[in-house]
């Protein structure tokens, strides 16, 4: 008779190896498939290698602000050296191993959906109770005439690169392409950005993408909104690239930052009851259940594309399975570009209050003006944090902070909105001192002071 397994996890990116993790865990009998790396895109291509080599030109930027501190050198070679053993040189044999010990089968190859309860992969079928679909997702590639004749990178290119180029322009105005940017201007790559649209992130409040333009722009990148490419050519080594306006820029190479959709071609997902959206989506309820003995988790699902969101599914999925009913809240789940200095947010925007009809209240403090932290920090400090709070239910909705290390205390704000607390409570919060925390005890008593 053949073998049924407890759980099938196709994908083992970040949210296949928690759910996986647990369910070993928990003594159940678990087939995992991958058609890459254990890890997914994020250990080898994304989050590690780009934080990992954004922390050089982090530190030496820090150290010109520090006072009394000296000029302190990059040095590619190592720091490359760094990035590839942080991304395990690209080889995920112990993790295979690690799996393989703790029992469960993997089986290294491209997985579909054959029927409900049943995945193929290499010509066998595999029978489960559950599936569990973190697939993750593929970039788009921008397509302009030309585009095939010149060097063009998405983020595998650019997270494995040995030698640096001297220029390149890259198209996007997102998270990733402002990462991208901060680390190869950081190196001493000439940098230009291409957005198409009149600010770069585009989903955040204007004060910070503007804010964050200025800071590219200080950093000596060439940032041009409204822009695009119509077409390029090679010229020798060049990439030229026609723009909107009629001018031309010749780079060594053209980055892509263009966006990503989720990996569901072929999947099979609607063979097991599963549904996609007009994206490609894969259709989930607040459980991560898709259908009778179904599952999806991470940016698969196209709900946040997130490592901690694909974990954090992963983590309600698992536990569901297992028997402990649970729902994905999906509040106060912060958002960060790791620029310099980090960009972090959380919550709702104005734009989006409003289209829920939330009567809120937004404002922004320059740090450097209302606290103390950001002298001891740095010379000419900078920083800046606004808050968003619902008038009626007196709770904050909505935050975002750039400053240094925006990232780590972004979560004062993450918890605030997530747990709803009330705004009295958070007046009455007493933050370390000197630390940034405290700007938020004068954003929220500068509300309640214009009231
Ligand atoms: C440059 C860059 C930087 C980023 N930085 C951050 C960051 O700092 N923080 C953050 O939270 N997020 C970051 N992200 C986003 C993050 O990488 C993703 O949200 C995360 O990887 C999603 O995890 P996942 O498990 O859903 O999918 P993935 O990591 O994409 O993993 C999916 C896995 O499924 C496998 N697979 C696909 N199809 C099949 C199949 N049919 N059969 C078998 N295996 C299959 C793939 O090979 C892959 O290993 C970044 C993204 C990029 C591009």
């Amino acid at each position: 008779m053949q073998e049924i397994f407890d759980a099938a996890i196709i994908g083992l990116g970040p949210g296949g190896e928690v759910v996986a993790d647990r369910l070993l865990s928990a003594g159940k009998k678990v087939v995992m498939f991958e058609s890459e790396l254990i890890g997914g895109e994020c250990a080898y291509w994304a989050c590690i290698p780009s934080k990992t080599v954004l922390r050089g030109p982090e530190l030496r930027t820090e150290a010109a602000r520090a006072a009394g501190v000296g000029a302190i050198t990059l040095d590619w070679d190592k720091a490359r050296e760094y990035r590839d053993y942080m991304a395990r040189h690209l080889d995920d044999s112990a993790q295979f191993k690690g799996y393989e010990d703790r029992g469960a089968t993997i089986v290294r190859a491209n997985a579909s959906i054959a029927g409900p309860g049943t995945v193929s992969a290499s010509g066998i079928r595999y029978l489960s109770h559950h599936i569990i679909v973190a697939t993750g997702t593929v970039p788009l590639i921008p397509e302009f005439p030309g585009s095939d004749q010149i060097t063009l990178w998405g983020n595998r290119e650019v997270y494995t690169l040995k030698a640096l180029p001297a220029s390149v322009a890259i198209i996007g105005g997102s998270a990733v392409a402002l990462e991208t940017a901060s680390f190869l201007s950081g190196f001493g790559v000439q940098v230009t950005l291409l957005n198409r649209s009149a600010r770069l992130l585009g989903r955040e409040e204007p004060e910070a993408a503007a804010l964050a333009e200025g800071y590219l722009c200080e950093a000596g990148i060439d940032v041009r909104t409204n822009t695009s490419i119509i077409s390029a050519r090679r010229s020798g080594e060049v990439n030229v690239l026609k723009l909107h306006d009629g001018s031309e820029l010749s780079v060594d190479a053209t980055i892509f930052a263009t966006g990503r959709r989720p990996r569901t071609d072929s999947m099979g997902i609607a063979r097991a009851g599963g549904l996609l959206d007009d994206k490609g989506n894969m259709q989930v309820d607040e459980h991560c259940w898709a259908a009778d003995g179904l599952w999806g988790i991470g940016d698969v699902t196209g709900i946040m594309p997130f490592t901690h969101v694909a974990k954090y599914q992963a983590r309600v999925v698992a536990d569901c399975i297992l028997g402990k009913e649970r729902k994905a809240n999906y509040g106060g789940i912060p958002r960060v570009v790791f620029s310099n200095p980090e960009i972090a947010a959380v919550g709702l925007t104005r734009e989006q209050a409003d289209t829920l009809n939330i009567e809120s209240e937004y404002l922004t403090v320059n740090i450097p003006e209302a606290i103390a932290r950001p002298g001891t920090y740095e010379e000419n400090p900078r920083g800046d944090l606004g808050i968003l709070i619902d008038v009626q239910r007196q709770v904050m909705i909505g935050a975002w902070a750039m400053a240094p290390q925006a990232a780590e205390w972004i979560h004062y704000a993450a918890l605030a909105i997530r747990g709803q607390i009330p705004l009295a409570t958070l007046r009455d919060q007493v933050a370390q001192f000197p630390s940034y925390t405290e700007a938020y005890l004068v954003a929220l008593e500068r509300l309640e002071n214009a009231r």
